[in-house]
């Protein structure tokens, strides 16, 4: 069996990123920059005040002194009268600077006197004055292969940005099999179960920034995996769940070169998660989850999620790892990675006692998976340990 890490490159191994298109600034928030973003202008693209106030052209204390006022610059408003000594200009928060003047002195140091001001306080050091490109300048970029948030909109905005290149979001078909299997708010059979692992599928891939395409359930027979293969054709990744393991009716365990799928890996050492496969049908990637629906999520968010991202022109690498306090004890782990559906408290972070991958009340409630490595010694409470996070 391979680890977590071989099986995780063995994915990437699989992919190319996505292709960009242009989408417009509204659109851009969750996606991925594509092309180096690059500034239009410099910001802020004068000298401005940051006080509403007096604006001088002494940089020495001015307190005590009456000065003319010539003039009155506002935001959008530039005021373009070079000031000299003994002189002041009204000058608003976000004005240009006009022409001459170093500094603003702020309304509350003041005392306005008709066409004069007398300066009541005054701290030459505070300026009051946003130098020219101290935000950004022309020509400064953002780099591609980031997810853009809200925050780099704003940037991307300011730096008079109405398009933005990004990557195509990748499109994922999710294929649950299982002859036992029906949907939510059907009425099933007394030997029947709810096909629950493809709408949490769905929901990690949308979480990703994927477009998930969650199709019929797939009954155990070859003639209908070969049907809702072709119903994949299309999709950038195909994610199946259920039939990995040796079981007689799980066909996805079997050599399905015939229906013209070449595996690359299939089996890793992790628990949850042992019969995972990785390969590509008919040239689309495609990751084989188990049907268990821990293992299923667990997959997901391991390997179906960080795939997501590479498609979408991220680095490849592994989902976000935290690391956080031990609430109790643990004993060695054994030979497979282990993710353990744990709770978060004041103490810090304590495994569920009931660890079965069939529990998906259990991974509702959890709030991290500690990861344990394959035989990881024992661990205190109150050493840090690697997690991964179930909240965002
Ligand atoms: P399998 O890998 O097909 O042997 O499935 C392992 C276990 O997971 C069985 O108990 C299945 O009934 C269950 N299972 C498989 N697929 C799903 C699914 N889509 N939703 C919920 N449970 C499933
Ligand atoms: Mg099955």
């Amino acid at each position: 069996m391979i680890s977590v890490s071989e099986a995780l490159t063995g994915i990437f191994d699989l992919l190319t990123p996505l292709p960009a298109e242009t989408v417009s600034l509204r659109a851009a928030s969750g996606r991925v920059l594509a092309e180096d973003a690059v500034a239009g202008r410099d910001q802020p693209p004068f000298d401005a005040a940051v006080m509403d106030g007096y604006a001088v052209a002494e940089a020495g204390s001015l307190v005590g002194k009456t000065l003319r006022v010539v003039g009155e610059a506002a935001a959008g408003h530039a005021l373009d009268l070079r000031i000299g000594p003994g002189e002041a200009a009204r000058i608003f928060t976000g004005a240009p600077m006009p022409p001459g003047a170093c500094r603003v002195i702020m309304q509350e140091d003041t005392r306005a006197e008709g066409g004069t001001v007398a300066i009541v306080e005054d701290d030459p050091e505070n300026i009051f004055v946003r130098p020219l490109g101290s935000d950004f300048r022309s020509g400064d970029h953002l780099k591609a292969g980031r997810r853009l948030t809200p925050m780099d909109v704003v940037l991307l905005a300011a730096m008079n940005l109405a398009e933005v290149r990004v990557t195509r979001p990748p499109t994922v078909a999710i294929l649950s099999t299982g002859d036992e299997l029906v949907l939510p708010g059907d009425t099933p059979r007394a030997d029947q179960i709810i096909a629950s692992n493809g709408f949490g599928l769905a929901a990690l891939a949308e979480q990703a920034g994927a477009e998930a395409r969650l199709l019929p359930v797939v009954r155990d027979r070859m003639e209908a995996l070969e049907a809702a293969f072709d119903l994949c054709s299309g999709a950038d990744l195909i994610v199946t769940s259920g039939g990995a393991s040796v079981g007689d009716h799980d066909l996805l365990g079997r050599d399905l070169s015939a229906l013209g799928l070449t595996r690359n890996f299939y089996k890793v050492a992790m628990r949850p998660g042992k019969p995972l496969m990785a390969g590509k049908l008919r040239g689309t990637p495609m990751i084989g989850l188990p049907g268990n629906p821990v293992s299923s999520m667990v997959c997901g968010m391991i390997f179906m999620q960080p795939a997501l991202h590479a498609l979408a022109g991220l680095p490849p690498q592994p989902s976000r790892r935290d690391r956080l306090q031990l609430a109790v004890d643990l004993p060695e782990n054994g030979g497979r990675e282990h993710y353990m559906r744990s709770r978060l408290g004041p103490e810090g972070v304590t495994p569920f006692t009931s660890q079965d991958s069939s529990l998906q009340k259990v991974m509702s409630e959890a709030d991290a998976l500690i990861v344990r490595p394959p035989h990881d010694p024992a661990r205190k409470a109150g050493e840090y340990i690697e997690t991964v996070p179930l909240r965002p």
